[in-house]
């Protein structure tokens, strides 16, 4: 028999928490057929409703049903993260508690598996009722990322992935705090077969993140997956001093040809607020990489423990 961990990190989800696992089981005879024994690991993100409540009336009906509850909201990475270093199985997979990640697609995400890759993974083909703007930045953000980063991140791709626990293992080893899920699976490489397949829109609830949230976490890929914002910056350093040394000579010149006073005070303030903003500007993305690097230092933990059942 092989073990496989479902984990699915909840925040308020106590409306999809019992249609979750329902859904799930719609696969057992699939399980059953190939001697698959599975464990549903739900990692209640601190939610401040009723879901960690609605997985322990599960585990009294279920046993292999599991809850991990965190003292506050850590965030989904923090819930991946805890969800691959509690689970024990053999095979581990990774669904979102509201349906958008059907679980019809396991046994053919197993039979991928069985012919040696080390984890299967999904990307959503189109993003189909998702509000435009969001996908339209998520689009910009994604064609950037391929640009500016050496790690394979792929546009579309969700979390739902089946891996096998060597792979988990290696995604365990990065124990960065600001964790990027999507850049980590390229960065530890592995072999990945990609599974494509239409948007399935959220069944209950609504999502957690909004338009502010996935910004501040696109940073935080961009920083953790590039340091190419560090070279632009230098780069506009030296275009500036280039064009600042030109001017200057011009200025010399047709100040000892024509002994023409250097005119205006407009272009002046337009100068200097240009080149101060681009300073401020370079500044602000140093910042970002010496922030990041303040948090990894302090080595706070991922993720805390409130309760595990
Ligand atoms: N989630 C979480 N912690 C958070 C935000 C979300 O554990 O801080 C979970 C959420 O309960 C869901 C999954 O991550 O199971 C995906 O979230 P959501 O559906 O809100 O995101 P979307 O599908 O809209 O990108
Ligand atoms: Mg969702």
């Amino acid at each position: 028999m092989k073990l496989l961990s479902v984990i699915v990190p909840c925040y308020n989800e106590e409306e999809n928490v019992s249609d979750f696992y329902d859904e799930l089981m719609k696969n057992s005879e699939f399980f059953d057929d190939n001697e698959i024994e599975v464990e549903v690991c739900y990692i209640d993100d601190g939610s401040s409703d009723r879901t960690a409540d609605e997985v322990k009336k599960l585990i009294q009906q279920d046993s292999r049903v599991r809850l991990v509850s965190f003292t506050r909201n850590f965030g989904k990475e923090a819930a991946i993260y805890a969800g691959l270093e509690k689970a024990s199985g053999d095979y581990l997979v990774l669904m979102d508690a509201d349906m958008q990640d059907p679980p019809a697609l396991l046994p053919e995400m197993f039979s991928l598996l069985e012919e040696g890759y080390d984890s299967v993974a999904t990307r959503r083909v189109n993003r189909k009722g998702e509000p435009a703007v969001r996908s339209f930045f998520a689009r910009i953000f994604y064609s950037t990322m391929k640009r500016i980063s050496n790690a394979e991140i792929v546009d579309g791709a969700r979390d739902y992935r089946l891996m096998t626990r060597r792979m988990a293992d290696a995604v365990l080893e990065m124990k960065e705090y600001n964790r990027f899920t999507k850049g980590i699976y390229g960065w530890v490489g592995f072999k990945t077969k990609w599974l494509e397949y239409q948007n399935v829109e959220r069944r209950k609830g609504e999502s957690k993140w909004s338009f502010w949230k996935l910004f501040i976490y696109s940073i935080d890929g961009i920083t953790a997956f590039s340091t190419m914002p560090l070279a632009i910056s230098s780069f506009m350093g030296v275009v500036f001093c280039i064009a600042a040394f030109i001017f200057i000579i011009i200025i010399i010149i047709r100040k000892l040809l024509f002994g023409d006073p250097t005119d205006g005070w407009p272009s002046m303030v337009c100068i200097i607020l240009l080149v101060s903003g681009v300073q401020l500007f370079c500044i602000g993305i140093i910042g970002q990489y010496l922030a990041k690097t303040y948090m990894e230092v302090k080595k706070r933990p991922i993720y805390l423990v409130k309760e595990e059942v």
